[in-house]
């Protein structure tokens, strides 16, 4: 049997198909531009909803929608602990939550106790066939490998007392600089963005020298900060900069020619970016409900954490709201959804309605001034991905339109089974928002990126982002339209691992 190739998954952040495709016209992405050419580029790949960087990445790692993998956005409310978990949405919110806790959540939780157990990771399945795996600092990298973090590095020793747990992850792990797997010659100096592509393409390139993997997930997040500062347009600078850690990694491994040789990519987006001009303060919309505010560890008790009757939390273009009193719960949540609806710059207001069990019966997205759409799996229509469904109300509300049974929804990617997953999600809020385009949530420090650019919302503006795949095989698996979701089992069938997806 011939060996496989070797493969890289390389997910670069917030990757908008418009300014990809402009960077490699322009020549300023020559190894992305071979890949495009030679391989397969899809400029329509969906994101989970919310469309925010938590979610994605692990839809990409597990190849589920949150319904299975359990992190519903970049802000939630941990019900069983009584407190917001925030994944760093920006320096001020991780303040407000305490900065020692929106490490532990983001550095630790997420991988060990916020992501479901099962699905497996496709580090872990990759480690149980024995594929050499490695990784670069990413949100998600739950593997079978226990690392311990550096005893010496300049952030341990910042953090000494918090980010002293050893983690499960992939055979080679090279996290900011908390977690080495070996002695690489490489400084993430503390992780801060616009040097974290330099350090990925520092180790990837040492790894790729050395021949230590198999499956590589190469993560350059730097493009999303730019995205966000400058908006969608500053994105043509940081593409040519993560094209050119991609041309340090591959001269590492003699030149493109000879690296495509051995080595199968993946180069996608986790999701897009939109330009931002308005914000919405949700928390203060909703204030007169007795919104719980978010309270570091050591002020527990104080705020108004008792009398608080819902939990807001904005996450970029998307915002979930939960309602905490469990007196008048109903009417509590009807009554968030009648405000939602009367916001500027909210576009759908989504919830799940559930039957006297419990179980839930139908999903309703509903749009300001236009109407309600109701839906549930079912028979009566197929969308694009071919899932079934039955549906009431007016399909003007996603902008759907109906062929004979065929639903498609191009306005809203893939829209049925994201907001399905989403509202399923158990660790989700009971009442969704998705922001109109140019429109974003503020988060829990008061920021937001008018200005610049944002994602996060149902919409395909930020929704849809760039796949570009070399070397692998997707034949008999292509989708209409692409999701992130499914990258994971087509690594899978690269290494021969598991089933296929269905
Ligand atoms: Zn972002």
């Amino acid at each position: 049997m011939t060996p496989r190739r070797k493969l890289v998954l390389c997910v670069i952040d917030a990757m908008a198909p418009a300014m990809l495709e402009r960077a490699v016209k322009a020549g300023d992405m020559p190894v992305l531009g071979t890949l495009m050419e030679r391989g397969l580029y899809v400029p329509d790949c969906v994101a989970a909803f919310p469309s925010v960087t938590p979610v994605c990445a692990a839809s990409i790692v597990t190849g589920a929608w949150q319904d299975q993998h359990n992190i519903p956005a970049m802000n939630w409310f941990k019900r069983d602990e009584n407190r917001y978990v925030e994944y760093g949405s920006s320096f001020r919110a991780s303040q407000r939550v305490g900065i020692s806790r929106q490490l532990t959540d983001t550095v630790y939780n997420m991988n060990r106790s916020h992501l479901a157990a099962d699905p497996l990771t496709i580090f872990e399945k990759l480690d149980d066939a024995g594929v050499r795996t490695a990784g670069t600092t990413y949100l998600m990298y739950r593997g079978r490998h226990r690392h311990q973090p550096q005893r010496d590095s300049a952030l341990t020793r910042l953090a000494s007392t918090l980010l002293r747990h050893p983690v499960m992850g992939p055979r080679e792990l090279f996290y900011a600089d908390i977690f080495a797997s070996r002695q690489a010659p490489c400084s993430s100096t503390l992780g801060m963005p616009g040097v974290r592509d330099r350090h990925s393409g520092c180790v990837c390139a040492y790894m790729v020298e050395n021949d230590l993997f198999d499956f590589l997930l190469l993560s350059l997040p730097d493009n999303d900060w730019y995205s966000h500062k400058r908006g969608p347009e500053g994105q043509l600078r940081s593409l040519a900069s993560a094209d050119l850690q991609l041309a340090r990694i591959m001269d590492a491994g003699g030149g493109v020619e000879r690296f495509l040789e051995d080595h199968a990519v993946i180069v996608m987006a986790d999701h897009s970016q939109v330009p931002i001009e308005h914000k919405i303060s949700l928390q203060d919309e909703l204030n007169d409900l007795e919104v719980l505010l978010p309270t570091r560890p050591s002020n527990r008790g104080s705020g108004r954490g008792d009398k608080a009757r819902i939990a807001v939390c904005p996450s970029q273009r998307a915002a979930m709201v939960y309602v905490l009193a469990e007196h008048r719960h109903q009417e509590l949540r009807s009554d968030v959804i009648r405000r939602a609806l009367q916001i500027d710059g909210v576009d759908l207001v989504m919830w799940l309605e559930r039957d006297p069990y419990g179980a839930p019966q139908q999903a309703v997205i509903a749009r300001p001034a236009v109407g309600e759409l109701r839906f549930m799996p079912g028979h009566d229509v197929r969308d694009t991905r071919h899932a079934r469904w039955n549906v009431a109300g007016d399909l003007s509300v996603i902008s759907a339109q109906l062929d004979g049974h065929v639903l498609s929804t191009p306005v809203y990617p893939d829209a049925l089974g994201r907001v399905w997953a989403a509202l399923l999600c158990e660790t989700s809020g009971e009442v969704l928002l998705s922001a109109a385009p140019d429109y974003e949530f503020v988060d829990w420090g008061g920021q937001a990126h008018v200005g610049g650019g944002s994602h996060g919302s149902l919409h395909a503006s930020d929704s849809l982002g760039a796949l570009v795949m070399y070397g692998i095989d997707s034949t008999g698996q292509e989708r209409s339209p692409w999701a992130i979701r499914d990258i994971a089992s087509l690594i899978e069938l690269h290494f021969g691992v598991g089933s296929p997806a269905s």
